[in-house]
């Protein structure tokens, strides 16, 4: 009895969550500007209400009861898995003082303006002292929290749990001995042709475009939607309801395709959750607030960079798809073969923008800001040392010089807003969109095959049978073990973008 009333009760947090998720959904596509300031209470309400919820006496009554009924069954069976998981939660948040979350949340709010205004003049100083607020919040946080080793793992949980500062410190090390040889290599080689990339391509074609390749690869719109936006999101209400966005530069084409292939490639995650684990736990992650069915933020963006890059910028996919878009775009690719197509998506130019990096250089973007966000939360880089470390790092890892802080230390939005400990995830998710495919590709050979011949069902089924729909029962590394036979594993990455950018670039 207990633990069917613990489902209906964290179903009805999941209903929170996901009126917000709906909110914020059209705050990011169809509100005016002017509802900005009261969606944010709106949201601010909601996500308080969902906390609440979990951590109610009723909740706990309830769970105690599921406990009991559950002892004794095998630990990876999902009700097991669903009483853990809530008994986690409720702990995790009981250990945040509110008043904490409530000055985190107003200082953000003040903090985003500041931020606003120093990266207009591309002065860190302006910025300075309310990220030294932000950075003093994000440790007594992680004190809440609790850590063994360092500080930083504490806010690493809420988003990629299980990931600490000392393992990403080798795997990073792994990386850059892996990679920066290829950037320096290719920083003197000639590069691709990609002129035609900046022509003169019309929105609503590319909007047409996106969709059509999308669906091509297995997102469902009959249980989605594609619309505009300014930073491209996939958002789920639910398995039957996941919705993705892309955005549109007439004179920069890629942009919109690769932003829906990635979006689709998260939506296909939640779209291929197990129908009966709509509105549990295993489609609701408790700790971070938000009802997706991902485990982690790590292993979704496996799943978006999986169908992006090993499939939307490999060389098969052009060789198929080179007809699809020149018909997409009548007179504008008549000049272009397809080779000449997959070497220009596939160029890579260090630059000093995460969001503009390309495939190989996009890691280096992560190891800076991971590793100074460690720094400052463990005390040994004072904030006001922070462009200092930011511009040497870029000329370190990637041989750029930072013109002004606007275009460095200043560029990213998420430190005004207090998120810390969030960046590893798309590292990480690079590293696990490689393990899988390598595993997926090289154990069964018709799905490579089915690939070449721009069939990407067999693909798709391998991944929702390995990843998607298990849900949130077995953790990152348990999916990983399971589907590959080891924990994550840095190699296949550096394997792939190696052949990969030797060959583009006649490296040998
Ligand atoms: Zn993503």
């Amino acid at each position: 009895m207990s633990y069917a009333g613990l489902i209906e009760a964290t179903g009805r947090v999941n209903d929170f969550l996901n009126a917000g998720s709906v909110l914020s959904w059209d705050a990011r596509t169809m509100m005016p500007k002017a509802g900005a300031e009261t969606r944010a209470k709106q949201l601010a309400t909601l996500a308080v209400a969902a906390r609440n919820l979990l951590c109610s006496d009723e909740m706990k009554r309830l769970l105690e009861g599921a406990e009991t009924e559950v002892a004794g069954k095998p630990d990876s069976s999902a009700d097991v898995r669903i009483v853990a998981q809530v008994r986690e939660a409720i702990e995790y948040h009981e250990r945040i003082p509110t008043e904490m979350l409530h000055r985190k949340t107003e200082l953000g709010a003040a903090a985003h303006e500041v931020w606003a205004e120093a990266r207009e003049k591309a002065d860190f100083s302006i910025f300075a002292p309310a990220l030294t607020t932000m950075v003093n919040i994000n440790r007594e946080m992680a004190q809440a929290i609790g850590f063994e080793d360092h500080p930083y793992d504490a806010l690493m949980y809420r988003f990629e749990p299980g990931t600490t500062t000392a393992g990403l410190s080798t795997l990073f090390a792994r990386l850059r001995d892996g990679i920066i040889p290829l950037v320096r290599a290719i920083a003197d080689a000639e590069k691709p042709r990609s002129d035609f990339l900046f022509r003169d391509y019309p929105v609503d074609a590319q909007m047409q475009f996106a969709l059509q390749m999308a669906k091509r690869i297995g997102y469902d719109t009959d249980r989605g939607r594609l619309d505009t936006t300014v930073h491209p999101f996939e958002v789920s209400f639910t398995r039957n309801d996941v919705r993705i966005t892309t955005r549109v530069a007439t004179d920069y084409m890629p942009m919109s395709l690769f932003g829906a292939l990635h979006e689709a490639g998260h939506a296909m995650y939640e779209q291929g959750v197990d129908p009966a684990y709509t509105r549990t736990p295993l489609a609701t992650d408790l700790i971070s607030l938000y009802a997706v069915g991902g485990v982690s933020f790590g292993a979704h963006e496996s799943q978006s960079r999986l169908w992006e890059n090993h499939v939307g910028r490999s060389r098969a996919f052009w060789s198929n798809h080179m007809g699809d878009i020149k018909a997409a775009y009548p007179g504008l690719l008549d000049d272009v073969t397809d080779e000449e197509f997959y070497r220009a998506v596939n160029r890579s130019e260090p630059s000093f923008i995460r969001v503009e990096a390309d495939e190989l250089t996009y890691d280096f973007h992560i190891m800076l800001r991971a590793e100074l966000e460690a720094k400052m939360v463990d005390g040994s880089l004072e904030v006001a040392e922070l462009p200092e470390a930011w511009n040497a790092a870029m000329k370190n890892y990637l041989g750029v010089d930072v013109p002004n802080d606007a275009q460095g230390v200043l560029q990213d939005v998420h430190w005004s807003s207090g998120q810390i400990g969030t960046f590893c995830n798309y590292t990480i998710g690079n590293i696990m969109a490689a393990q899988l495919f390598d595993t997926a590709t090289s154990e069964n050979l018709g799905i490579q095959t089915a690939l070449d011949g721009a069939n990407y069902a067999p693909l798709r089924d391998w991944l929702t049978d390995s990843v998607a729909q298990h849900g949130r029962r077995y953790t990152r590394d348990e999916l990983l073990v399971n589907a590959t036979g080891r924990a994550l594993d840095p190699e296949p990455y550096i394997a792939h973008l190696t052949t990969k950018f030797t060959d583009i670039y006649d490296l040998s």
